[in-house]
């Protein structure tokens, strides 16, 4: 019989706090967030009733669609924010983890602040060459600085996309960056690794692993 999703949470859970103890850190000092796009909604609930308390996504007319079925998580914004869709992110989410430019992190302080809302932040900074995305390692010292000063926000640290590769030594050294990054520009979260890349990721310092793939299984077709 092949492994239900909450097995396969549990067993990730374990596996995490594993190399957390191979490295010399705390068991549960590393936040799984669920990587929920194109998954569907009965394997993320399923997730949810093993223990899952954050999922991601990154589309926000998915999210829009999908959200409303499930029990009560903290939900992450982890695409690319157009900042004509700030209203709706900051609607349907509890935190971005992608402001990788002021013009973004503008708009979401303008919609949280209609809405009423203080919205956590991570600024997604690029330390892999094919990544399209984020701001660059040196920028986001002052990018955060913009963040702090907006009402509507709150600046929690930073996220990282590691580069596509199997070369250990290439990803270690991008989630390196990604950690020293984090060590000058402060924050509580330092949001890297995914489903192939979360040993390294957590070995790096990571406080948070995004994973899709290894707690959902393989995607649907678009
Ligand atoms: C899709 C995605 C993930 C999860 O990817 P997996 O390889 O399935 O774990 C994590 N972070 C971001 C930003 C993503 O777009």
């Amino acid at each position: 019989m092949s492994e239900t999703v909450g097995q396969r949470y549990r067993r990730l859970l374990w596996a995490i706090d594993e190399e957390l103890v191979a490295c010399g850190r705390r068991p549960g000092d590393v936040t799984l967030v669920g990587v929920a796009k194109r998954q569907p909604i009965a394997s993320i609930v399923a997730a949810i009733d093993a223990g899952l308390h954050d999922v991601g996504e990154n589309y926000v007319q998915e999210a829009i669609r999908k959200f409303p079925a499930l029990p009560p998580v903290r939900k992450h914004f982890i695409g690319h924010l157009q900042t004509n869709k700030a209203k709706a992110v900051t609607q349907a989410f509890d935190l971005v983890q992608s402001v990788d430019r002021p013009e973004a992190a503008h708009a979401l302080d303008r919609a949280a602040q209609a809405l009423g809302k203080r919205l956590p932040v991570l600024v997604q900074i690029n330390v892999s060459p094919a990544e399209r995305f984020g701001c660059s390692p040196a920028g986001a010292g002052a990018l955060a600085d913009d963040i702090r000063a907006l009402p509507g926000l709150s600046f929690e640290g930073i996220m990282a996309i590691g580069p596509l590769t199997a070369d250990q030594g290439e990803i270690s050294r991008a989630f390196s960056l990604a950690a020293k990054t984090f060590d000058r520009v402060g924050g509580t979260t330092l949001s890297i690794g995914m489903s192939d890349d979360w040993r390294e990721a957590v070995r790096a310092g990571s406080t948070m692993v995004r994973m899709g793939t290894a707690l959902f299984g393989r995607r649907e077709n678009p």
